[in-house]
C-alpha cells in the first residue's frame, strides 16, 4: 500500500457564481440547507469507506465552491464523521480550507486553525476593483486586505490564487498584484492565467498570448526574489510549503473525492478497493449536482463499492491511459518525469519507447533532461499542450510495444 493518501470534501456552496469559473457549484440560495449536504457527505463516508481500509490520511483538503461558507462546527461535524469511519490523520498532516475574502473573521478564524486547519487557500484572484467586478466576484479589495492581514498576524500557512490574463490587464497591473500580495507574505501562491471559450465576454480586450506569457515570466521572477519557487506549472511556494495534496494528483498517488462533481483516484498496486479490478488503476467521479447525487447514495446503501458507481463514471484505466496519465501529471512538476519511475511502473519496453518520444526533436526547446528527469523549459511550460500531445499513448501503439 503507498503510504500518502488524500480526501478531498468538496463544497459547492457559493455566495455568487463568477463568470469564469467552469467549478460544480451553486449560488447557496439554490442548494439545500448545509446540514443537509453534510448529512450526504456522512452517507457517501460510511457507504464507501469501507472499500479503502481504516487509513491514515496525510492530508484532507476542503474546496469548492466557498468551504468557508460553512461555519467551523460545521467542517468539524465533517472531520468528525472522517474519524468516525476509521481514518486517522497523520502526525504532519496537511488540512486545507479554501476561503474567500470577506467570509470568515478572527473569531472563525481562530475556530478553524483550532479544529486543526493547518492552511488556507485564499481565492482573492486581484486586488483590481473593477477586474474583481468584472469576473463576478462579490468581495472587495478591502476584504481581500482585511483577511490577508489576519492570516499574516497568525502567521498562518496560507496560499494566494492570482489570476492573470483579465481583459484590460497589462503587465504592470500584475506587477502590482503580485506585489501587493507579497507585502503580506503568503508562503504558497497559485497563479492562474484566464481561461475561458473563445466566445465568452471576458476574450475581449485581453493582453496578446505573447504578453500573457511575459506576464507569467514576470509573475515567476517577483516571487522567486522573495524565495517563493515555482515547483509546478502553476503553483508556487516557499521550499517545505508545497502544498501536499495538490502534489498527490502529480505524483501518481491515491485520493478520494467526497461530494458532488468530486474526482478519486487509486493507482495500480494500492490496495485499496478490489486490486483485481484495478490492473492499472482506476478513476472515478461522483455526480455533479446534488439530487442525482442523493439518488445515487440511497441507491447504494449497502451495495459493494465498485456496483454502486454508475459505468459512465467510472474507469478502469487501460495501459495507455495510465501511461498517458503518469507522463503528463508528472510533466507538470518541476521534478519532471523520472525515468526510472517509468520502468519501475511500466516496464523496460515502456519505459524505452516514453524515452523516444522525450527525445522528440520537436519538444527540443520545451524540454530539459537533467539526471535521468525531464522538465519541462519556461518555453514549454507556456506551450505545454504540445508537450501533453506528444506523450500521449493509444493503445494500438501501446499493443505494438508489448
Ligand atoms: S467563488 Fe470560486 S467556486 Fe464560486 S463561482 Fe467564484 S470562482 Fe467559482
Amino acid at each position: 500500500m503507498t503510504s500518502k493518501f488524500g480526501l478531498y470534501v468538496h463544497i459547492p456552496y457559493c455566495l455568487q457564481i463568477c463568470t469564469y469559473c467552469d467549478f460544480v457549484k451553486f449560488e447557496s440560495r439554490d442548494l439545500p440547507p448545509h446540514s443537509d449536504y453534510i448529512s450526504l457527505l456522512k452517507r457517501e463516508l460510511k457507504t464507501r469507506a469501507r472499500a479503502f481500509g481504516s487509513r491514515e490520511l496525510t492530508s484532507i483538503y476542503f474546496g469548492g465552491g466557498t468551504p468557508s461558507l460553512f461555519s467551523p462546527a460545521e467542517i468539524l461535524s465533517i472531520l468528525e464523521a472522517v474519524a468516525i469511519e476509521g481514518f486517522t490523520l497523520a502526525s504532519d498532516a496537511e488540512v486545507t480550507l479554501e476561503i474567500n475574502p470577506g467570509t470568515i473573521t478572527e473569531g472563525s478564524l481562530d475556530e478553524f486553525l483550532g479544529l486543526g486547519v493547518t492552511r488556507f487557500s485564499v481565492g482573492a484572484q486581484t486586488f483590481d476593483e473593477d477586474l474583481l467586478k468584472i469576473t463576478g466576484r462579490k468581495h472587495s479589495v478591502a476584504d481581500t486586505l482585511a483577511t490577508l492581514k489576519m492570516l499574516a498576524e497568525r502567521k498562518t500557512n496560507y496560499s494566494f490564487d492570482l489570476l492573470f490574463g483579465l481583459p484590460g490587464q497589462r503587465i504592470d497591473g500584475v506587477k502590482r498584484d503580485v506585489r501587493r500580495a507579497l507585502e503580506f507574505s503568503p508562503s504558497h501562491l497559485s497563479a492562474y492565467n484566464l481561461t475561458v471559450p473563445a466566445k465568452h465576454a471576458l476574450n475581449s480586450g485581453r493582453a496578446s498570448d505573447d504578453e500573457q506569457a511575459e506576464m507569467f515570466e514576470l509573475i515567476e521572477t517577483e516571487l522567486a526574489a522573495k524565495g517563493i519557487f515555482r515547483y509546478e506549472v502553476s503553483n508556487f511556494a516557499k521550499p517545505g510549503f508545497e502544498s501536499c495534496h495538490n502534489t498527490l494528483y502529480w505524483s501518481d498517488l491515491p485520493y478520494w473525492g467526497l461530494g458532488i462533481g468530486s474526482h478519486s483516484y487509486v493507482p495500480r498496486g494500492d490496495d485499496a478497493l478490489e486490486s483485481s479490478a484495478t490492473p492499472w488503476g482506476v478513476r472515478f467521479w461522483n455526480p455533479p449536482t446534488i439530487a442525482a447525487y442523493r439518488a445515487e447514495l440511497e441507491k447504494v446503501e449497502g451495495a459493494r463499492f465498485w456496483s454502486s458507481l454508475s459505468k459512465d463514471r467510472f474507469e478502469k484505466l487501460e495501459l495507455n491511459e495510465a501511461l498517458t496519465d503518469f507522463c503528463h501529471t508528472a510533466l507538470r512538476s518541476q521534478t519532471g518525469l523520472e525515468l526510472a519511475r517509468v520502468e519501475a511502473k511500466f516496464g523496460p519496453t515502456l519505459g524505452k519507447a516514453v524515452r523516444v518520444r522525450l527525445d522528440d526533436p520537436k519538444l527540443k526547446e520545451f524540454l530539459q533532461h537533467r539526471q535521468g528527469s525531464f522538465a519541462l523549459t519556461k518555453r514549454g511550460q507556456a506551450m505545454a499542450d504540445r508537450v501533453f500531445e506528444t506523450m500521449t499513448f493509444l493503445k494500438d501503439e501501446i499493443l505494438e510495444k508489448t
